[in-house]
């Protein structure tokens, strides 16, 4: 097998097994740029290496040396000479850009004879010193693993004990002295000489970089962003060029175009007379890269060529680094450059423009989770390098927010009144708390997961989120969090931010990110590639026009428990619900009937001729009745009745497990009084509105059906209701009565339940729950871990499990279709707007997705990118 490649053998399409950087300096070396030549040690050798126990093969080592040998001989240098030594870069190169993970060695080759050979060749004392120290402090640190802080205390001696403010002010006389102590201390720490032969400096070096792939930060690197463990990073041999050699040398670093807004204009910075580590280390501030014009215009004219050259020949922006050594440009790296969501959107709009790539290339570019960032408002990345994070939760509902924090609804709502900015801390929050998640700028919470009450809600309101933040301690009763030893008490202000989950203590600045106008154009592009509908999941006008602004095309979930939680309504509802007779039941439910008229009627308008999905209430009851005791009391005298009757009700309402408990469409079955109400309230909505001459497509949708029996039964019930209001008013529409299939074994009988449905929605929040037998409430305390060790590869609560869950609905689509072959088909579980899940609902065949509005976008998004 070849494991070590020239840079000359490779090109870009290389990349995994050179990984990224050894393709593109293998890429660039063919176009022609200034590249210093080297060679790239493969992935598989990385592999290798970790296969035999943690060496590198013979067979490896002799291709490693034929290589080493071939690059001096076309230098005219050799490795560890005393005349003109060969001196080299070891640089990882991952097949995905991992930066900043693994770690770098420079100036290779350096010892006792071979820093005279420097001096010979550069006539340059003070330069060569000052290379050989560096290497000896990066080998030791990044081989042979000796704490960094050992060499930085003698720079630091030195500096002190001369007066000195920079490095730079050591002399070459410090500098040799200092050579000798770092030579010290790698003795004091190995127990052996440092070593003196190259060839043995380059072995541990390379495979220092082998062992970097593993080290914990590139562990979690990889985890964060769906790296395989398993692909190894190559490595690179470089001859080096040196930035540091005096005022006609220098190094940089410089995007195509603005990473931040992808304006098309050169950005990026450099430093005359500097090394590459001296950019990044912010010692000095380098220059723009438009003061290079002036100061060195032949060069500056020939970078820029090399820019357009690279841009072009990618179809890409880049991110190149350059180094000029003695007045000559030399190319050291090029790759895709990282760049934000604005960025990305107004390159790729460009690029199309420019006839540089097809409008689904395009699309194919734009990761669908990046589209949040152009959703929401964002912290100002400057505010957050000096802001102070204190906890870490789930990032449940993107974008950000500041606010003095409160602990109750009803002390945000009074403090929102007096113009405050306020964010709601709970333990957890429940349907109480609507009040109070409405008013404030954003909602933190200790416990719950991805689809807990706080998080779904959130989403939906659009409203930034942190949830699950176990780290937090908080005390609703003594108004304050703990969290380590120090205590942020009611009124302290915190910033959260819903799309990392990171908690900061005090108020960090935000920026507004506006919507360019490439933004509207690219989604126009992704519309005409997409294929399967969007829709959303809205439970009031307000939502739906929002949404409808983002792009859905109708309401596939409309959730209208959610529209009794109202301070105006809840009276009504929990007389409905502590009515014993049915006739008091009735009487209460007569009250709220013209409430959900008028929500449905606002949502007929807002829809203005689109479908809209509506399901009768789903949560068991005890949801909208108090549990501890002042708030009983405090209800009993409100509505005039005995504290212990009230509580003898909730005490009869409460289960052991309520999400498998009385909720669902067993409430219709029990209740079928509510069930009639708000049939008959979907009715008279789409009459008042139809009579304004909006068109109306009312979908009803009965949750949580188990059995066909329960359609059978409800679906009479819903149509004798409905049809009874349209013969009333004269007014005639279409609607259609459909279920959700959230309970396996509807799944395992969608065959049945598809002769008595117009329509299935996959209901996979509750599909997940009771597939896997994990509750969506409580799950979070031990899904972490499952992810960790390995037995989960993502909380299923956010990324459908294909391969579990995903087949109850394969099999329900099947056989669904099986007796109803034009039965439609949607999605409005949380999964319905997360990318890798739409694209398995497209393979099934599903008619649509639905998913909370600012979600809208990048479900369009993953759609089109679906079909491409
Ligand atoms: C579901 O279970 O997936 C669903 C959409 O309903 P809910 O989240 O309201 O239970
Ligand atoms: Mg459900």
């Amino acid at each position: 097998t070849k494991f070590v490649y020239s840079f000359n053998e490779g090109n870009k399409d290389m990349r995994s097994l050179l990984g990224g950087k050894g393709a593109n300096l293998a890429e660039m070396t063919n176009i022609g740029l200034p590249v210093p030549q080297g060679f790239t040690i493969t992935t598989e050798a990385c592999n290798d290496y970790y296969a035999n126990d943690l060496k590198i093969r013979e067979e490896i080592i002799n291709q490693i040396d034929e290589k080493l040998a071939q690059l001096e001989e076309e230098q005219g240098k050799k490795l560890g000479c005393e005349k003109n030594p060969l001196l080299v870069s070891v640089r990882s190169g991952a097949v995905f850009s991992m930066p900043g993970m693994m770690d770098t060695i420079l100036n290779l080759g350096l010892n006792d004879i071979s820093v005279n050979g420097l001096i010979e060749s550069t006539k340059n004392e003070r330069f060569s010193y000052d290379s050989y120290r560096r290497f000896i402090q990066m080998f030791s640190d990044v081989a042979m693993e000796i704490p960094k802080y050992k060499f930085e205390n003698v720079l630091d001696k030195f500096k002190e004990v001369n007066g000195y403010q920079y490095d730079t002010e050591l002399t070459t006389e410090d500098l040799k002295k200092i050579v000798e102590e770092f030579k010290g201390i790698y003795k004091a720490e190995i127990g052996e000489d440092f070593p003196q032969d190259p060839r043995k400096q380059l072995m541990l070096s390379i495979e220092a970089v082998f062992r970097s792939w593993n080290n914990p930060r590139a562990i979690v690197y990889r985890r964060l962003n769906d790296i395989d463990n398993n692909l190894g990073t190559a490595v690179n041999i470089q001859s080096m060029v040196f930035g540091n050699m005096g005022e006609d040398s220098g190094t940089g670093v410089a995007f195509t175009r603005n990473p931040s807004t992808g304006e098309n204009k050169l950005f990026g910075e450099y430093l005359i007379n500097a090394q590459g580590e001296d950019v990044v280390a912010g010692i000095r501030t380098p220059q723009s890269i438009d003061t290079l014009k002036n100061d060195m215009p032949e060069i500056y004219d020939e970078f820029v060529q090399a820019t357009q050259t690279l841009e072009s020949h990618y179809r890409d922006m880049q991110d190149i680094e350059f180094t000029i050594e003695k007045g000559k440009l030399y190319i050291l790296q090029t790759r895709n450059g990282k760049r934000t969501a604005k960025a990305a959107i107004n390159v790729v709009v460009d690029l199309v423009k420019a006839g540089m790539i097809s409008k689904e290339e395009a699309i194919l570019r734009i990761e669908p989770n990046q589209l949040d960032q152009l959703l929401h408002p964002t912290f100002d990345p400057k505010a957050l390098k000096t802001a102070e994070k204190i906890a870490k939760g789930l990032p449940a509902s993107p974008g950000a927010a500041v606010g003095k924090v409160y602990f109750h609804a009803e002390d945000v709502v009074e403090h929102v009144k007096n113009g405050e900015k306020v964010l709601l801390v709970r333990q957890e929050t429940s349907p109480e708390d609507i009040e109070g998640m409405v008013s404030a700028e954003g909602i933190l919470t200790a416990r719950g997961g991805m689809t807990s009450h706080a998080a779904v809600v959130a989403r939906g309101m659009g409203k930034c989120c942190v949830a699950g933040c176990g780290q937090l301690r908080v005390d609703e009763a003594a108004r304050e969090i703990r969290v380590g030893d120090r205590i942020i008490k009611e009124g302290q202000y915190l910033s959260i931010d819903g799309s990392s989950g990171t908690v900061y203590i005090g108020s960090v600045d935000m920026t507004n990110v506006e919507v360019h106008g490439n933004f509207a154009i690219f989604m126009e592009w992704v519309d005409e590639i997409r294929d399967m509908m969007v829709r959303t999941n809205a439970d009031n006008p307000r939502d739906a026009r929002k949404a409808i602004e983002f792009g859905a095309e109708g309401i596939g979930l409309c959730r209208t428990e959610h529209m009794f939680f109202d301070e105006e309504r809840i009276p009504a509802v929990r007389r409905m619900i502590l009515a014993e007779e049915v006739e008091d039941r009735i009487a209460a439910l007569d009250k709220l009937l013209p409430y959900q008229r008028d929500d449905f009627y606002g949502i007929f308008k807002a829809m203005d001729g689109m479908p809209a999905n509506i399901r009768l209430l789903d949560p068991p009851l005890h949801e909208f009745l108090p549990h501890d005791e002042p708030s009983i009391q405090a209800l009993a005298k409100q509505m005039n009745i005995k504290p212990s009757d009230l509580k003898k009700r909730v005490v009869d309402l409460e289960e052991f497990n309520p999400m498998l408990g009385h909720r669902g469409c067993r409430l219709a079955v029990t209740y079928p009084e509510i069930c009639e109400m708000q049939a008959r309230a979907i009715a008279q909505g789409a009459i008042l509105a139809a009579k304004e001459g909006v068109e109306v497509h009312p979908e009803i949708m009965v949750p949580l059906i188990g059995t066909v029996n329960e359609l059978k039964l409800l679906r009479p019930l819903i149509e004798n209701t409905v049809n009874e209001e349209i013969e009333k008013s004269g007014v005639k529409f279409e609607y259609t009565v459909g279920t959700m299939i959230e309970i396996p074994r509807a799944c395992v009988t969608a065959d049945e339940i598809a002769e008595v449905a117009d329509f299935f929605s996959f209901g996979t929040n509750d599909l997940t729950q009771m597939g896997f037998g994990y509750s969506r409430d409580d799950a979070g305390k031990f899904l972490d871990e499952y992810v960790e060790k390995g037995i989960l590869e993502k909380d299923p609560f956010q990324v459908l499990d294909q391969d579990g869950i995903g087949k109850f609905v394969e099999m329900a689509v099947k056989l669904g279709r099986s007796t109803k072959p034009n039965i439609k088909l949607g999605i409005c579980g949380e999964h319905g707007g997360e990318p890798s899940s739409v694209e398995f609902c497209y393979r099934l065949g599903l008619n649509y997705v639905s998913c909370s509005p600012f979600r809208v976008p990048i479900a369009r998004l993953a759609a089109a990118q679906a079909t491409i």
